[in-house]
């Protein structure tokens, strides 16, 4: 069995694809072909924004939109700290400070209430200057947008959708990456919208924006290639992973039925016996993993063990919050300052998740839990 079948699903486009990436072999237009082009067209109009700016991961398509705005030395950020490490380590890259902000114990997400008060605190302190909130949609579950943009407007914040996870998701009629200033997604091959290698792309609906981080793209090139206006990156999407995205696109939406289904299928088995996922009304999500809640750490250690014994991968998002991070040790949080995120970290597991996954499959891994 496969946590993430990504070859059930080559086999089905296997065509497509081929004759996408043949013909940019032909092409030899290996570097801004004009595969980026068409995806970022196709991609601007799926999320329904005025722009889609493709790049060479997702850690950049986070990194990219801090640049643009000037974060850096003195200015804080607001995050989780219960995401995978890119969502801090950019702010960290850029000089500034990540603040974190513990999670809602059934969405997973950044909780508006504590996020409001951290703010204010950090405002009351004095040392650092709030700049931005950098919401993580987790799993591929939209954050609390409505709350977090009342927040950020308050505020004076800017808002970057983390949407490595959820690209395809809605949240009351709108897209994942329309959410914010601008949104950040991630194409490595295991997201929702995976391609074959690194990739990610960034959305807005401001024009100025757009041509700030396009500049930053590429060295932060002005009119001509060797004019230089800004610092910036090498950070383009390649043609041939725009190539296998767009024979992808033409199976997503799909696989996110595929993917719900498989989800409902889950929580028909499960609830009951664990904490299955509640998703908050007006939300879909695209699954990017589905992740339960065992009774305590060692519940959930007899159950890996259980389900490793009998060939069925698992794995457990996240095992350690970032505030508890050594990488992070300088900020010095301590055990007991995000409680919800520590708790869940504890207990948390994730079960295989792909659209291609078996009725059969499911009823046998869910056996072995009940
Ligand atoms: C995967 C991921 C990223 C980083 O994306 P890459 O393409 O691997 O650089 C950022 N944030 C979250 C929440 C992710 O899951």
């Amino acid at each position: 069995m496969q946590f993430i079948d990504l070859k059930s699903q080559y086999k089905r486009i296997k065509d497509l694809v081929n004759e996408n990436l043949q013909a940019v072999l032909e092409s030899g237009q290996y570097i801004m072909g004009a595969e980026v082009a068409k995806l970022e067209t196709m991609l601007s109009a799926y999320v329904g924004v005025a722009h889609c700016l493709t790049c060479s991961s997702g850690t950049d398509a986070l990194l990219i939109p801090l640049m643009a705005w000037g974060i850096g030395r003195g200015d804080a950020v607001f995050t989780s700290p219960f995401t995978f490490i890119a969502t801090a380590e950019v702010i960290s890259l850029l000089g500034a400070t990540p603040i974190f902000v513990d999670i809602e114990k059934d969405s997973f997400n950044i909780d508006p209430e504590l996020l409001e008060k951290e703010i204010e605190k950090v405002k009351k302190e004095g040392k650092l200057t709030p700049k931005a909130i950098i919401p993580v949609d987790l799993f591929g579950l939209c954050a609390d947008y409505e709350k977090i943009s009342n927040i950020a407007k308050k505020h004076g914040l800017f808002v970057l959708e983390d949407a490595a996870q959820s690209f395809g998701a809605t949240q009351n009629g709108k897209k994942s990456c329309s959410f914010g200033r601008a949104a950040a997604t991630s194409f490595f091959p295991a997201k929702p919208l995976g391609c074959y290698g690194d990739g990610g792309a960034i959305f807005t609906d401001e024009s100025e924006l757009f041509e700030t981080m396009k500049s930053i793209r590429v060295h932060g090139q002005g009119s001509d290639k060797y004019e230089n206006v800004r610092i910036g990156l090498n950070g383009r999407l390649d043609t041939m992973q725009a190539a296998v995205l767009l024979a992808k696109m033409t199976i997503f939406d799909e696989e996110i039925e595929l993917r719900n289904a498989v989800a409902n299928r889950y929580n028909e088995l499960l609830s009951g016996k664990f904490a299955v996922p509640k998703i908050p009304s007006g939300n879909r999500s695209v699954w990017a993993q589905y992740s339960i809640l065992a009774e305590s750490e060692e519940h959930r250690q007899s159950i890996l063990n259980k389900l490793k014994e009998n060939g069925i991968p698992t794995a457990i998002y996240y095992p350690t919050p970032l505030h508890l991070q050594k990488a992070y040790s300088f900020l010095n949080y301590r055990q007991g300052d995000f409680p919800i995120s520590e708790d869940i970290a504890k207990r948390i597991f994730s079960l295989p998740m792909h659209p291609y996954l078996t009725e059969k499959e499911q009823n046998t891994i869910c056996e072995l839990m009940i």
